[in-house]
């Protein structure tokens, strides 16, 4: 297609928005890509509308490669399914509420797990028709609180959101990489440099949720990465893991533990069968299940209950109602790798959970200090440090600051920090909302089986401000082909008739070729010509200028800012 800007429905900017902070920002509005409409709300004009379906269209195919399937649910939302998961109450001032004519209570969707867990539980009902993996590309609705860098933190936004469901804790882990994978594909062919950062307990090195993060001075993550070793994980994340972690070797040297305030696995054997499990536990056992422990303030120890995997019934609510004047601790080593949110469920603190600590806290208490304990999927060991005051019953660690500098927790090295936009985020939900509605189906046995779910974002319109924010330079925007408004930006610089007939003739060329050829053919200086050219930022631009009458074009590269003088005969080869 030829697109002349004679007609094109644009008009640049030579001036900054006053309200623009960030270069992406700035260049979005200057070159006409977005205009703003309210805090956070924008409309997108012809340039930017085909930036964001390139971005569309790169998302759309990975996740059709990778067995997704499309479908669309509408953003206008009924209370009842978020009442039922409580995020009506929990999603606070985030939320846009409304009321309909009669009263009822509706929502702007931010988020989309409670309907797509109903609209599973409508259409299927047997194993048969597992895995299935859903996804959408939709408007979203959030009220933030601070709406920020023009499309970067929009109030309405685009993102795509899949949600996958399994009936095994193995196809779940399956379903999780599929989607990480489809993520890598993405961000590389859309040309956005990014980190893989662990967004639950740096100590626990694991993948139940793992951000992808644009590396980008102006993001608002802050990540660490240990150098030595690859892992990387949100700052958020690692701030259960204080200050100094060290390598661990594993639960059974847990019999160390002998000291006066340190049960030791025996010990707790001798619990576990002093509680009333119905059957005998060993010290073999210990390594396969669940204990959950809480030690009252009298510096006494209780146990509250042991999980077999799989095993729904520790006494959550004992442990929970305990924890007012307990000091909480919990033991557990599991079967990670196929029961990833076992221990999770268990856990019972809101202050373990939110900061995704997903397994094994080790009793040990020293000093008003607990050491949270885990293992990566290789089975690799890593502890933590958290002061004991750092848990509270009301579920907040303020545990310290991650500093540069500190140790990695895996024990490789030192971390460093960096800055990071939230592009994407992989999550392995587990049963939460298919609890929530009581998503049975039936499994092969005839029994009923409750699927669990992963959830995965990938942030569309905010990679159109990050793609440019990390692709430009003071002149403009310079895209990636992959996501160009066009593939050739094709300039007349030249009055004579003979020149516009031979651009107009290249440009047929181009066309018929299968390029996206944008036409500058508007009565402007060359000057005002060249600037929008860089401004606007396609890679590729051709300027049929003063060597026409010597049979020459000019060829400017947008990425390297070389530029050479071709035969005009030739040109089309060239380019192509
Ligand atoms: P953030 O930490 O930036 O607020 P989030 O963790 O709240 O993002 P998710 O709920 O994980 O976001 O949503 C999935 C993706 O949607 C994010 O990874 C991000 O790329 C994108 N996204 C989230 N909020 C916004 C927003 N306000 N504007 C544009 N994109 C957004
Ligand atoms: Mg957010
Ligand atoms: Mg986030
Ligand atoms: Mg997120």
């Amino acid at each position: 297609m030829i697109t002349r800007l004679s007609h094109l429905f644009l008009r640049t900017l030579r001036d900054d928005p006053s309200d623009a902070e960030v270069a992406s920002h700035k260049l979005l509005v200057r070159a006409g890509y977005v205009r703003r409409i309210a805090p956070g709300v924008y409309s997108w004009l012809p340039l930017g509308l085909r930036v964001l379906r390139e971005v569309e269209r790169v998302v759309r195919e990975e996740m059709n490669a990778m067995g997704g399937q499309e479908i669309l649910l509408p953003a206008l939302l009924p209370r009842e399914p978020y009442e039922a998961s409580n995020r009506w109450t929990e999603y606070g001032a985030g939320l846009f509420r409304l009321k309909d004519r009669k009263g009822n209570d509706y929502m702007l969707g931010p988020t989309h797990e409670e309907l797509f867990a109903l609209t599973v539980k409508g259409e299927y009902n047997s194993y048969k028709d597992f895995p299935v993996t859903l996804y959408q590309v939709q408007t979203k609705y959030r009220d933030e609180e601070r709406p920020r860098a023009g499309i970067l933190r929009g109030r309405e936004f685009v993102m795509k959101d899949s949600y996958s469901f399994d009936l095994t804790d193995e196809g779940l882990t399956a379903s999780y990489q599929a989607h990480r994978d489809a993520y890598e594909k993405i961000f590389t062919r859309l040309g956005v440099k990014y980190v893989i950062v662990s967004a639950t307990s740096g100590a626990m090195g694991g993948s139940a949720s793992e951000e992808f993060l644009a590396e980008s001075e102006i993001g608002e993550d802050t990540y660490v990465r240990c150098l030595e070793s690859g892992y990387a994980a949100n700052v958020e994340a690692v701030k259960t893991v204080v200050p100094e972690a060290i390598p661990f070797d594993g639960l059974p040297e847990a019999k160390v533990y002998d000291t006066a305030n340190t049960p030791t696995i025996d010990t707790l054997v001798d619990w576990a069968n002093g509680a009333d499990l119905g059957r005998t536990i060993t010290a073999a056992d210990t390594l396969k299940n669940i204990m959950v422990k809480t030690r009252l303030p009298g510096g006494e120890w209780e146990l509250l209950g042991i999980g077999i995997p799989g095993d729904r019934e520790v006494d959550e609510k004992r442990l929970e109602a305990s924890l007012e004047p307990a000091e909480f601790v919990m033991i557990t080593e599991t079967d990670f790798k196929n029961n990833p949110f076992l221990a999770k469920g268990y856990i019972g603190p809101k202050a373990l959970q939110a900061n995704g600590v997903r397994y094994l806290v080790d009793p040990r208490v020293v000093d008003g200090t607990s050491w949270i304990t885990g293992a990566d999927e290789d089975g690799k060991h890593v502890v933590g440090l958290v002061a004991g005051r750092d848990f509270t019953p009301d579920g907040t660690i303020e545990a310290a600051e991650v500093r540069d500098g500190d140790a990695s927790p895996d024990g490789a090295g030192t971390l460093v920090s960096a800055r990071g936009i939230e592009i994407g985020h992989v999550f392995q939900l587990g049963r939460k909302y298919t609890d929530v509605f009581n998503v049975d189906v039936l499994a092969e046995n005839g029994k009923p089986v409750r699927p669990t779910m992963g959830s995965y974002g990938v942030g569309v319109s905010r990679l159109v401000a990050v793609i440019a924010e990390q692709h430009h330079d003071e002149k403009g925007l310079r895209w990636p082909a992959e996501v160009s408004p066009a593939d050739v930006y094709l300039v007349i610089a030249n009055k004579d008739e003979t020149a516009r007939e031979g651009a107009e003739g290249l440009a047929a060329q181009l066309d018929r070729a299968g390029l996206e050829v944008i036409l500058d053919d508007r009565k402007a200086s060359p000057g005002v010509k060249f600037k929008d050219s860089e401004l606007i930022g396609v890679p590729l631009i051709v300027v049929v200028g003063r060597g026409w009458a010597d049979g020459k074009v000019e060829i400017r590269d947008r990425f390297t800012g070389e530029s050479r003088e071709i035969d005009a005969d030739s040109a089309i080869e060239e380019i192509i």
